[in-house]
């Protein structure tokens, strides 16, 4: 690949990539996206695998403070591409998305491939150029532009942009690209990086082999999860190392935040105590705890 001129380039071929290329392209500049993989979207990919959850039915209203940090910022975001929005830009492809009992958004199907295979389709006939097998080494300023160089089996090759828009994706999940690598290069530049932090964790418990013979991979489904003053219904399911689900990763910037970190779980948060007691007496001598409890 020879060094070209292009007004954007995009690097990162996640949905941040090709959003920006998208909105980049759709305002008139020639787009040129790199991506260090095969393939654009593998994260993407992963993340629909258990059902891509796109967004929230809930008022828009309430989403700013889901952020956890400044609401103002995010709320200016949201009035630019509200979930609405984001429902939308979904049937303009061609995927229609409908709400789960959870109130979450998901595309129909759950799967992110079809939303993934139309999105670069579209992209490519709005005339955004793909360059994947490209792993970015390093980005320099030069004569009003940036050159960034990168390497593609083993060779050095240069594209030199107007702007650049770096997309590269977290830590998590390596194989998928996203190696988290890439703020060396920014710091060779003085720019300063915010240190990498786990987002959705699930919490480790060293179980009793007795309980997982026959609790691992069982979902509890409708309980309580409470840490720091904050308590979060949903669903956690039982692994082998602990548990895992939404209901723990919403609490994560709480539990990063206590330098013990604790968890209260109630099982049945809409029986009393009472009741749970006559329930487990009543039961609990013919059948199994979790079906006594009828957890899942
Ligand atoms: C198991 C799992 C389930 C998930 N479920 C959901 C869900 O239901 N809903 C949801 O919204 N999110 C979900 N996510 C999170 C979602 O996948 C990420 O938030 C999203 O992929 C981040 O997008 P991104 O574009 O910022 O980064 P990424 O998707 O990580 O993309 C970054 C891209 O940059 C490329 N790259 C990195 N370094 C270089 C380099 N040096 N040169 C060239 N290219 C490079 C990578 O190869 C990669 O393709 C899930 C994630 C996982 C792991």
């Amino acid at each position: 690949m020879a060094g070209s001129d292009s007004s954007v380039l995009v690097i990162g071929g996640g949905p941040a990539g090709l959003r920006a290329a998208e909105v980049a392209c759709s305002a008139g500049a020639n787009v040129i996206l790199c991506e260090g993989k095969r393939s654009v979207g593998r994260k993407f990919l992963v993340a629909g695998r258990g059902g891509l959850n796109l967004t929230h039915s809930e008022s828009v209203e309430n989403f700013p403070e889901r952020y956890g940090s400044e609401p103002e910022r995010w709320r200016d975001l949201l009035r630019e591409f509200s979930p609405e929005d984001l429902r939308e830009w979904a049937a303009g492809l061609g995927v229609e998305t409908y709400v789960g009992t959870s109130g979450r958004v998901f595309p129909r199907g759950q799967k992110a491939a079809g939303l993934l295979r139309a999105w670069v389709r579209a992209l490519r006939s709005a005339g955004v150029e793909f360059r994947t097998g490209v792993r970015l080494s390093g980005v320099v300023p030069e004569a009003g532009a940036w050159r960034a160089e990168f390497v593609k089996e083993g060779e050095a090759t240069v594209v030199t942009a107007r702007a650049v828009v770096l997309a590269l994706g977290g830590a998590s999940w390596p194989e998928t690209g996203s190696d988290g690598t890439w703020p060396a290069l920014l710091a060779a530049h003085g720019v300063e990086v915010t240190l990498w932090a786990p987002a959705n964790c699930g919490w480790e418990v060293d179980w009793p082999a007795p309980f997982l013979a026959c609790a691992e991979g069982m979902p509890l489904k409708n309980l309580l999860v409470s840490a720091g003053g904050e308590s979060i219904s949903g669903e956690l399911l039982i692994t082998r190392y602990g548990l895992e689900g939404g209901a723990i990763y919403r609490l994560g910037r709480i539990l990063r935040a206590m330098d013990h970190p604790e968890i209260l779980l109630d099982l049945k948060p809409q029986l009393s105590v009472e009741a749970l007691r006559d329930r487990l007496a009543k039961r609990s001598t013919t059948l199994g705890w979790s079906s006594a409890l009828n957890l899942s």
